[in-house]
């Protein structure tokens, strides 16, 4: 095990290359790096400001902006203005159905459970590629400013992310042309940015609470020995300071006694008022009362009315914190500090209330905007092993993963991951009655299994023949203090299992692994698109084989008309996965989609309409 540190120019390892901490944020994204004064400090390109607003727009050119451009489109070209990418990454369209109607842009909506994509005019993109596209603006807006070369980072995550949206996160970054040494959770990354959990010798329990514009999430940290571990989570993804602000601006409805819908229909007037709420809100924080107009409209509010105003929000959020703390089996008098984060804890209002939960003053001096990025860049700073006093813990010096369809490598464990570690992930078949499942294992960073290397391969047997998509098997990658892989396959609905060890380091040098990291980065956008291509090409050739089989077994609900259409929307598809054309795949698998959606809704009638029959009903 060893922690591997290659400067791009020269392939050896240099300290002193800069790596910098990101916080992609829901709504504003920033860099931060440790100046040479040794202090971690946010980048500021030239009049740019130092928050980044997480969007991206794209122009009828096909020209792409990113951050306070695009966001000059959000009421002028809705649906080619992308914002809170990140609400989608590393997510299916079932996990974003019941919010769908919060983005104005198109999601792409073929009810499978793979990952969302979105559609602007006659492209697809990824929330991957999308946020890619905020972390190249990142990159060279540092780049920008240090005046030189960033090829690798810390990027930052909410501690609720699960694997598939860290892996996502990682993903982009990669995109971008970022080495991404590792994904740190946001509450540890503030942690830190305040020095807490950097003596080794410290054990702490802190709760982080992080309010931002849109979102809200409390976690309660334990910190032994420099390993910061998430007792518990607790939040909601829809509040946060934009709540205040349509509190505020309801109540100036009120008072003028304006009517709500039309003012709702005036989408310059209700942009105006919101504005201006946000900024009797934020005037808060040093005057009490406020009084301005917008046309003729009074926008007058004290301090304690809006006090009153915000105060059941609040209040959610201080349920948050009660249930964090159940979570974690813990009591008020046993957590060391608290930590707030995210522009809307300016609030007078909200550091009180939380004050008074947690019975002890909170931590507001850093900057809480800035505090991830800071205390991302702190983590960037250990990892580079600049910090000789904190201990650091064995890594994984490669990813560990398995081959998925198309040949594509799914990392399991990722590089720089501390050992002993644990993580699995479920996966099925792709045939209808399949009984026998690969399961390849591999090591390295290249997204084409053929790139990385091999470490086992065996077969879980003994799978009850089932529909393809049925059964369901928990592959578990147990990494244990010594570097020994254990590598487990069981299928859950039959409890067949099997199980192998393998040694990940064994017959491979410092060099090689050093080598074949070089190798990722060359290779990271090529190998990126080229996966894009197999995961289109893979869905596309799912959707043949589920609708040549639905014809075959159902044909009989649909007419000769549908059929010979729908066989026509096959073959097209099928000429097109050969060509090998991303975009053009997913524009036909959408359509494929939209074509045979009523038919599988009218089986489904049909079925319960038989069902019915002969029933009585009282
Ligand atoms: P974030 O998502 O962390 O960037 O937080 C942005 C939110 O913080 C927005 O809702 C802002 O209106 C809010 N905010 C910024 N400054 C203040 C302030 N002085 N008082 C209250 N809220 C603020």
């Amino acid at each position: 095990m060893a922690k591997v540190s290659i400067n791009l120019a020269t392939g050896s390892i240099q300290k002193e290359e800069i790596i910098v901490g990101i916080d992609l944020g829901t709504t504003n994204s920033l860099v931060a790096f440790i100046n040479p004064d040794k202090n971690a400090q946010v980048i500021n390109d030239t009049g740019k400001g130092v928050l980044v607003p997480s969007i991206v727009h794209f122009g009828p050119a096909g020209d792409v902006t990113v951050g306070n451009e695009a966001k000059e489109f959000l009421i002028t070209d809705p649906y080619n203005t992308i914002f809170s990418v990140k609400r989608l990454l590393g997510r299916s369209y079932k996990d974003i159905e019941n919010y769908k109607d919060f983005f104005s842009y198109k999601v792409i909506d073929d009810d499978s459970e793979s990952l969302v994509k979105i559609n602007v005019g006659d492209k697809f993109y990824t929330p991957i590629e999308l946020s890619g596209l905020i972390l190249k603006e990142l990159k060279a807006r540092a780049e920008h400013a240090l005046k030189t070369p960033v090829n690798r980072a810390v990027i930052t995550v909410p501690a609720y992310f699960n694997d598939s949206q860290r892996q996502a996160t990682r993903d982009a970054g990669k995109l971008a042309g970022l080495d991404v040494l590792r994904i740190v959770n946001e509450p540890t990354a503030a942690s830190l940015a305040y020095g807490i959990g950097l003596n080794p010798e410290e054990t702490k329990t802190i709760a982080v609470y992080d309010l931002g514009g849109g979102t809200f999430d409390v976690s309660i940290l334990q910190i032994q020995s420099g390993i910061f571990e998430v007792l518990s989570t607790n939040g909601d993804t829809f509040l946060g300071g934009d709540d205040f602000d349509r509190a505020i601006v309801d109540y100036w409805i009120e008072k003028n006694q304006l009517n709500k819908a039309e003012l709702v229909a005036n989408h310059e007037l209700a942009q105006e008022l919101r504005l201006k709420a946000e900024e009797a809100k934020k005037a808060f924080s040093h005057q009490s009362l406020f009084n301005e107009k917008v046309g003729d409209i009074w926008c007058t509010l004290d301090r304690d009315t809006f006090e009153q105003l915000i105060l059941p929000k609040v209040q959610q959020t201080i349920t948050a914190c009660e249930n964090a703390l159940r979570d974690a089996k813990l009591s008020i008098e046993q957590i060391d500090e608290v930590v707030m984060v995210g522009g809307s804890t300016r609030t007078g209002l909200v550091k009180k209330m939380v004050g008074d939960f947690f019975k002890r003053p909170v931590h507001d001096e850093v900057n809480p905007d800035e505090v991830v990025a800071l205390g991302a860049a702190i983590q960037a700073d250990i990892l580079a092993g600049n910090r000789k006093d904190i201990l650091l813990l064995d890594v994984t010096p490669l990813s560990l993963g398995i081959e998925t369809m198309g040949g594509l490598m799914d990392v399991i464990i990722p590089r720089n991951s501390k050992v002993p570690t644990k993580a699995g992930r479920q996966y099925t078949t792709s045939k209808d009655g399949q009984v026998n499942m690969k399961i390849a294992v591999y090591q390295g960073e290249r997204d084409l299994i053929k790139e990385n290397r091999k470490l086992a391969e065996f077969e879980l047997k003994g799978i009850p023949a089932m529909p393809a998509g049925f059964p369901k098997v928990d592959i578990n990658f147990l990494l244990n203090a010594d570097g020994i892989l254990k590598i487990q396959a069981i299928e859950l609905r039959s409890g067949v299992k099997q199980e192998v060890e393998v040694k990940p380091t064994y017959g491979i040098t410092d060099d090689q692994v050093e080598q074949m990291l070089m190798d990722s980065i060359t290779h990271a956008k090529e190998d990126v698109s080229q996966r894009m291509l197999i995961e289109a090409r893979t869905e596309g050739e799912q959707m043949v084989y589920t609708v040549e089989g639905f014809i075959k077994k159902h044909g009989a609900y649909l007419s000769a008309n549908e059929i010979t259409a729908t066989e026509k929307y096959i073959a097209d598809l099928k000429s097109i996965l050969a060509t090998g054309e991303k975009d053009a795949i997913l524009k036909q698998i959408d359509a494929v989609n939209e074509f045979t959606r009523p038919f599988a809704e009218r089986l489904m009638d049909q079925a319960i309409n038989t069902a019915m029959k002969g029933k009585s009903i009282e």
